[in-house]
């Protein structure tokens, strides 16, 4: 093993063989050396988010690095999910990276899975996951079974039949990554503009439909031709073009009704997009009513695939109309927004004789206090009283 093997691949079989350590310690919890480091490095927690700390030996700290590696390449599988960080593990059944890649909402980025199941029913709280995760990757959640009784969460090597780690793997795993081969990340701007679609003001299928879209993960003609589902994708309405979802949403001559009702769209007859994502990304760029925008798409959408069926629907020339109905009715039923109010500062200043000035933190009422008291100016943060 050892001869013809470079200094990355010692160091790479070096740390393989601290994985299987860091492993055995995780799966088998009544070892001896198990309760040892347990008492003195992670007494409250567990090994997998036990910290470095100054004090830890040489073994202690090697015992990390291997479990780093374990949680590098291993994969969770859903128990109670409490152990499994949303955001930050690797617990998706696809292939490596199995990452969340959606954004979290800022305040939940140390989140367990936990948190997205339904105790009661030990299902998928679909509310939660639909609101929170781009569509195709909440499909993906809600498709992970769950065992009808929560057990722990547990760890299990991809890579492996058995799923269990072996020196071997782990090696050719760490070989693999240092190739790169298995980090194809999503491309940045994706992020983003999911990022953004997640933040419009619309409901969770409209979202759904424009990130879709944005995918090209949409039943459009040309799709379906690449899937060998159907041999023609003329489009059914102006039967000139391909009805790809750029066509099918945007450039058909039959949308011109629809389109040129709002000079917001105006840029429709002026710029060409390829895709679109990139639609969609121009839109945002210049804050041409994108939730408006997103309410359009659906709509169209929607009735196109009424036709198609037969379904009664309402007519092209009303379609814009319609669009804008069902936005403003969303927007009334939208909690206040609170946009970030810029901070007051308020500095501290004396008060004039005989008035007490009260600073104070946040919004607490006493009553009393003004009883008999004149209440000279009120502030966010001071009020200002006589006797
Ligand atoms: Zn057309």
């Amino acid at each position: 093993m050892v001869e013809g093997m470079g200094f990355r691949d010692l160091a790479h079989f070096n740390d393989a063989l601290l994985a299987k350590q860091a492993w055995r310690l995780i799966h088998n919890k009544d070892s001896l050396l198990y309760k040892v480091f347990k008492a003195k490095f992670f007494p409250h927690g567990s090994l997998i988010d036990a910290k470095e700390s100054s004090s830890g030996s040489y073994a202690w700290k090697s015992i990390l690095r291997g479990r780093d590696v374990v949680l590098e390449g291993a994969c969770w599988r859903v128990g109670n999910g409490k152990s499994i960080k949303i955001r930050q593990h690797y617990w998706l059944p696809r292939k490596h990276p199995t990452m969340v890649a959606s954004p979290m909402v800022e305040s939940m980025e140390e989140a367990t899975v936990d948190c997205l199941i339904d105790e009661g029913t030990r299902t998928w709280n679909a509310d939660m996951v639909d609101g929170m995760f781009a569509p195709e990757e909440a499909e993906e959640f809600k498709n992970i079974p769950l065992a009808r009784v929560a057990t722990e969460d547990s760890l299990f090597w991809p890579l492996a039949q058995d799923g269990k780690f072996n020196c071997k793997l782990g090696y050719r795993f760490l070989k693999e990554a240092e190739d790169g081969s298995h980090k194809e990340a999503r491309p940045d701007h994706e992020k983003g503009l999911w990022k953004k679609i997640w933040a419009l003001a619309c409901p969770n299928k409209v979202k759904n439909l424009v990130w879709r879209a944005c995918r090209n993960s949409f039943p459009s003609k040309s799709n379906l031709l690449r899937r060998t589902i159907i041999k023609d994708q003329t489009c059914d309405c102006c039967r000139g073009e391909a009805e790809d979802m750029i066509h099918a949403v945007w450039t058909c001559k039959n949308l011109d009704c629809v389109w040129d009702k709002d000079t917001a769209w105006s840029f429709r007859n002026q710029t060409s997009f390829s895709s679109f994502s990139e639609l969609m990304a121009w839109v945002f760029e210049h804050q041409r009513k994108p939730a408006l925008f997103a309410f359009t798409v659906w709509s169209i959408w929607t009735q196109s695939n009424q036709m198609r069926s037969q379904q009664p629907c309402c007519s092209l020339n009303l379609l814009s109309q319609f669009a804008v109905e069902r936005y403003s009715e969303y927007q009334a039923i939208l909690p206040p927004s609170s946009p970030s109010r810029p901070r007051m500062r308020t500095r501290w200043k004396p008060p004039p004789l005989d008035v007490f000035k009260i600073n104070f933190d946040g919004a607490v009422f006493a009553m009393k206090i003004v009883q008999g008291w004149e209440l000279l100016s009120v502030t966010e943060k001071a009020w200002c009283l006589q006797p």
